[in-house]
């Protein structure tokens, strides 16, 4: 089995005196896709944020590639070869398609070659002109994902892209991730709808209140007890 290209190593996010990440890990190895799941605040978003260099880690690593990357700042994480999307992604609006990709490209220069359209790997081509003002929210979480693609990245991480798409959209938006794992890349995907979490993975870890709760398969996951009562309630 290849090497880990991330790993993420007992993470750790304090806001004040309250707790929103604690003692967190996970390795991704190139190609790998795994599902990040739990209920609203258990912390994925804020997890995204530490491991992309936005906010500075309480406590705990990432180290990509090899090298420590926590801490940030998010260009220099881009520029190492890992970028995000957006829960709410907000493009600049009154620039085109095109300018928007143009700005991401120039944030995250790397070096590397960007062999393949981002456009027309997301199913934007034809819409370089457009303002990104004027695209639909499905549009828009698109591009958002295009602009990550512009920078080459080794390692995605993706914040709910499913959300509020339509079940075409949601098809299309879970050949996207296969192709792109099947290219190299090593994905961490937010997500609610354990319908396309299937689609593209089979493995996943569960947060609950800033906690890992569970990591493994989707199918012994929704079996689990504790994941169960954490969705249930109870
Ligand atoms: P999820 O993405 O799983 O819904 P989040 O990571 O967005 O959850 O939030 C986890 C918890 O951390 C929530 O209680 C949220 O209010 C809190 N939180 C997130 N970001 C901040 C912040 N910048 N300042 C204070 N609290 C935050
Ligand atoms: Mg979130």
């Amino acid at each position: 089995m290849a090497d880990p290209i991330l790993k993420i190593a007992d993470l750790a996010k304090s806001f004040g005196g309250f707790t929103a990440l604690d003692g967190v890990s996970l390795d991704l190895r190139p190609g790998e896709v795994v599902g990040l799941v739990g209920p609203n605040g258990s912390g994925k978003t804020t997890l995204i944020n530490v491991v992309s260099g936005l906010y500075v880690p309480t406590r705990g690593t990432v180290t990509l590639s090899g090298h420590p990357i926590h801490g940030g700042p998010p260009h220099r994480v881009v520029r190492s070869g890992m970028n995000r999307t957006f829960q709410i992604p907000k493009p600049l609006g009154s620039l085109t398609v095109s300018e928007n990709l143009r700005v991401a490209a120039a944030h995250g220069a790397n070096g590397r070659p960007v062999e393949t359209d981002p456009l027309e790997v997301v199913g934007l081509a034809g819409l370089e002109r457009r303002l990104a003002s004027s695209l639909n929210a499905s549009q828009q979480k698109r591009l958002d994902l295009a602009r990550a693609l512009v920078t080459g990245p080794r390692v995605l991480l993706i914040d709910e892209l499913g959300a509020g798409l339509s079940p075409a959209e949601l098809d299309d938006a879970a050949g996207t991730l296969r192709r792109l794992a099947a290219g190299g890349i090593a994905l961490l995907v937010v997500e609610h709808l354990m319908g396309f979490l299937a689609k593209i993975t089979s493995r996943v870890m569960v947060l609950n209140a800033g906690r890992r709760i569970f990591e493994g398969s989707l199918e012994d996951a929704v079996h689990d007890p504790q994941v169960v009562q954490v969705f249930l309630g109870g």
